[in-house]
């Protein structure tokens, strides 16, 4: 889609929705169909797109932004039928005679605006929720990963249907374009900051929109009762940190707390899981991914140089810009006060701030933006039903990490800073779709007196 015609293309998007096309469910299954057929014949260009981007190793790329989105297109695929038919209610007996049923229905025109971090999957997820609920779709992907936004835009074109699914490429100045126009629906993957802007954009029009943000997500890491356990979570841990795209993960772990009694093992387990996964040298290491671009380099750069922090490195710490490599660091203590402990880092430097008690990780996290995923490494159940009930985060999960994002049948989303609205699965379905109410009445009875004239007789009742 040329920006030079944004105007007339999106007249046509327009045109296409109100003709129904979109509305039936074998063009629902055609573009489905057409995006399990990007990901089969473009593999080895996404694959390549990836590491030119951000240095992915193909199995990563696959696991993250193949693997599961293929999955989540043939779930849908197996389940669009059952999620598209009316759903029947009861109604009350005074209502009688008459039915009721909930009939899903598209948004209309709905405009998807992703982020670099996974930039092939955290595009074609929602694109999956939007095309099953019937809508015409934009999708702006990032421009910070341009070989990936071009990837997508070329394949989109040639495999979808391109009067309906358009691809508008650029940077913030085409994101802000976009947005004077009404769509139906706004699904935004990015920064709260930008996010602020999509929003008030998006009122403008009256637009519902869901915003999936960042933030700090903590992992609460309690001591273990046998050295199993105890390994398991450290390697969990580290691979739940530079596992995913070297910590460019919004629900990677962003920095984790623990009892200063359990710090010096864990320290070491982490450092043992850091070599294991990545060798000595990890920046000979092909398994974790490049930081993006020179300014998000430079913008964890400053995180470390603070004097304060980096006399906290206890590990790590090499940077080399030209390759725009981050070795995996560990911080201890590092100030609160400081930007790596205020700001989201979105990197491969890891602090671990010490507690006198584990549970005063309840509070230290309670006083804080709520996270988008949260973490708690314990077997004391106590513990755990105390971080349930106590806690509010968009997920929680104990004893690993990173899993839930993967799961068609649970939503993924923020809550609070970490953002607002669900998606993946039947959740992605519903959050492109309005339930619209269908009441069907009889004319076999009816009731004298729930008309006016409000007259003495009517008022004894
Ligand atoms: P970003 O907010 O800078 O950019 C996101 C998208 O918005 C990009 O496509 C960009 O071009 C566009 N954009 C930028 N300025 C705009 C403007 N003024 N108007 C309209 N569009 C504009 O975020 P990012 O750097 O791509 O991503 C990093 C952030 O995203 C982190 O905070 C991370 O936690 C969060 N994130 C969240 C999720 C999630 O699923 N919750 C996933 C990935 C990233």
């Amino acid at each position: 889609m040329s920006n030079d015609h944004l105007e007339e293309d999106l007249k046509e998007l327009r045109q296409v929705f109100n003709s129904g096309k979109t509305k039936e469910s074998s063009w629902r299954i055609s573009q489905l169909k057409g995006l399990l057929h990007i990901l089969e014949d473009k593999e080895t260009d996404i694959f390549m797109a990836l590491k030119q981007d951000l240095g992915k190793h193909h199995v990563e790329a696959y696991r993250d932004e193949i693997g599961t989105v293929v999955k989540s297109v043939n779930n849908v695929i197996g389940n669009l039928k059952k999620w598209m038919s009316p759903k029947k209610t009861r109604l009350p007996i005074a209502a009688f005679p008459s039915a009721a049923s909930l009939v899903p229905e598209p948004l209309g025109v709905v405009l998807i605006i992703s982020s670099w971090n996974f930039p092939i999957g955290l595009s074609l997820e929602p694109l999956i929720g939007a095309l099953a609920a019937g809508n015409a779709v934009v999708l702006k992907p990032s421009e910070l990963a341009p070989t990936c936004s071009s990837l997508l835009a070329e394949t989109i074109r040639d495999y979808l249907d391109n009067s309906a699914v358009k691809v508008v490429e650029g940077g913030s100045d085409v994101g802000e374009r976009l947005l004077q126009y009404k769509f139906d629906k706004i699904f935004f993957t990015g920064s709260a900051c930008v996010g602020r802007i999509v929003m008030s954009a998006a009122a403008q029009h009256l637009t519902p929109v869901t915003l999936e943000l960042g933030g700090k997500c903590p992992a609460v890491v309690d001591s273990f009762s046998g050295s199993r356990d105890s390994n398991m979570a450290a390697k969990r841990i580290i691979w739940g940190k530079f596992g995913l795209c070297a910590g460019q993960a919004c629900i990677g772990i962003d920095y984790i707390l623990t009892e200063k009694k359990c710090l010096q093992n864990l320290v070491e387990s982490l450092k043992r899981c850091i070599k294991q996964c990545y060798g000595d040298d990890p920046k000979g290491s092909n398994s974790i991914s490049k930081i993006v671009n020179k300014k998000h380099f430079s913008r964890l750069k400053c995180l470390l140089d603070e004097p304060m922090v980096k006399n906290s490195v206890v590990y790590g710490g090499l940077l080399d810009e030209e390759s725009l490599f981050i070795e995996p660091t560990i911080l201890v203590d590092p100030p609160l006060d400081t930007a790596i402990m205020t700001e989201e880092i979105f990197g491969p430097l890891l602090p671990v701030i010490t507690l006198e008690s584990i549970e005063d990780s309840i509070n230290f996290i309670k006083t804080r933006p709520n996270p988008l995923a949260l973490y708690v490494f314990t077997e004391n159940e106590n513990l755990q039903k105390r971080f349930v009930s106590e806690t509010s985060s968009g997920s929680l999960m104990f004893n690993d990490a990173i899993l839930q994002y993967a799961v068609d049948t649970l939503p993924f989303g923020g809550v609070g800073g970490s953002g607002f609205g669900r998606y993946h699965g039947k959740y992605s379905f519903d959050e492109f779709s309005h339930e619209k109410v269908v009441v069907m009445r009889g004319f076999l009875v009816d009731f004298w007196f729930r008309y006016p004239p409000w007259t003495a007789q009517k008022l004894q009742l």
